[in-house]
């Protein structure tokens, strides 16, 4: 930090400001976590210079051994954790191996035409119509996965993501009245689209979800099954989810992140079977810019951090923990979305206190804990004022706490929830509106705790 402070005292001082921030505030977002400092040194080096598109031993670029050894470290270790037949480490996030993993399964699944059976040997030359006939044949490619509002992600298939520009996207929804997955109505649902791609996997979905079941369901409307297990590779890395809950044995490729339960750099994972490993290989330079060397260097550190027991007893401790806290909640009076939680996150609905999402994640930021707000269910609030806030233990568990420290956690959100309201305009165009319909339309209003 020293030599970056001769260079820029402004970078180091904002990530020395990080660094109290992160000690000074609860970290309580379920998508966050502490890596460990072997983690992090390892990622901070000279590795970041070199290039190595391509994959370990078929390089692009001269001088790879060491990234060849550091990249094929990694994925032994992927494979021997998770019990796959084959991973790519390179991703640089979460996004990226959702691409890279559409880009495979198309590659594999949907044969390009050759140009030579149109008469044409350069795809330059092969007409405006042609490209039209090509493109259509992608652009007609059916994915089926959960939507946003039921705690899907971006890339699954919402309107704006390239994901719904890349594939005719569909999603599937929870019940509404149990919040949870119905497989039965998931089945009638894929008979009737027959999607190329069937994917499961979720940011904000606290319950567990049977990977054997989704699989049956792929296997029989033809369907390739994806899951992305962002969220809970580490659950799956530690044992917690077992069975018919890990994803590995039931899916074609599963893709995740390696910096939220999994608790390692932040960077993307793919483990596949067999039939989708060369195309999957081909991620860089086909969908992907080159690896960063320096980051699977550190996923090599943490996923054999991830072999460890200790991360097992870890893994059980985030579900203790998340469970503990959903149940705490509740007895404190927060509505929390399906009664509870099976995994590391649970949702809280704040509507009982006034509040929208985005008003109660402010406030209690201003009491010292950090989380973030997340649309419910058909939430009516839309996705970026919320009805509710999505909870996550896998940091605090990092730092060592457990059941009593959850209790307490519980009982400062519902105080500071209670303590919340609106502010009243008294001044202005909007003055004497009441302060709940006005802090649920108008950003500008800000909740302040009551003085008491
Ligand atoms: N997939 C899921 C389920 C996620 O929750 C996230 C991030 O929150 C991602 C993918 C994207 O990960 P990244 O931010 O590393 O691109």
């Amino acid at each position: 930090l020293d030599m970056a402070a001769q260079v820029s005292p402004k970078i180091a001082g904002d990530i020395v400001n990080e660094l109290a921030d992160q000690r000074s505030h609860l970290k309580l977002i379920a998508s966050e976590n502490f890596s460990s400092l072997t983690t992090q040194l390892s990622m901070g080096n000279l590795l970041t210079d070199k290039y190595s598109e391509g994959f370990p031993y078929h390089r692009f670029y001269a001088g790879c051994d060491n990234v060849d050894s550091i990249e094929s470290y990694a994925v032994e270790k992927a494979k021997e954790l998770f019990g796959a037949e084959h991973a790519y480490v390179q991703p640089h996030s979460g996004a990226d191996a959702n691409l890279c993993a559409f880009w495979a399964i198309l590659n594999q699944r949907v044969e390009l035409p050759a140009y030579e059976e149109w008469g044409e040997s350069n795809p330059a030359n092969l007409g405006r119509e042609k490209w039209e006939e090509l493109r259509a044949r992608f652009g007609s490619q059916k994915l089926l996965g959960l939507d946003y509002y039921s705690g899907g992600h971006l890339t699954h298939g919402y309107r704006q993501n390239v994901s719904a520009r890349m594939f005719d996207a569909y999603s599937y929804a929870v019940n509404p009245a149990t919040g949870l997955l119905d497989y039965d109505a998931i089945e009638r649902q894929a008979m009737d689209i027959k999607p190329l791609i069937l994917l499961a996997g979720y940011s904000a979905y606290p319950r567990l979800i049977n990977f054997r079941r989704m699989g049956e369901i792929a296997r029989k409307v033809g369907a390739v099954f994806m899951v992305d297990m962002a969220h809970f590779a580490g659950l799956v890395a530690g044992k917690v989810l077992t069975g018919d809950y890990d994803p590995v044995p039931w899916a074609d490729i599963v893709t995740t992140t390696t910096h939220k339960t999994l608790r390692g750099p932040r960077g993307g994972l793919i483990l596949c079977k067999k039939e989708f490993s060369e195309s999957v290989d081909k991620g860089c330079p086909l969908v992907l810019g080159g690896p960063l060397p320096h980051v699977m260097a550190a996923k090599g550190i943490a996923l054999t951090e991830a072999l460890s027991p200790d991360f097992r007893s870890y893994a059980a401790k985030i579900v203790e923990n998340s469970a503990a806290l959903a149940a705490a909640c509740i007895a404190e009076g927060i509505p929390v979305a399906t009664g509870g939680t099976d995994n590391h996150l649970m949702l809280l609905d704040v509507r009982p206190f006034g509040l929208n999402g985005r008003q109660a994640e402010t406030q209690l930021r201003d009491c010292g804990i950090t989380l973030n707000r997340n649309a419910l269910p058909f939430d009516p609030n839309g996705p970026w004022y919320t009805s509710g806030l999505r909870i996550g233990t896998p940091a605090v568990t990092t730092l060592g706490m457990g059941v009593p420290e959850m209790k307490k956690i519980a009982s400062i959100i519902a105080s500071v929830l209670k303590a919340s309201h609106p502010l009243v305009l008294t001044k202005g165009a909007n003055a004497g509106t009441t302060s709940k319909a006005k802090a649920e339309t108008d950003p500008t209003v800000i909740v302040r705790a009551r003085e008491d």
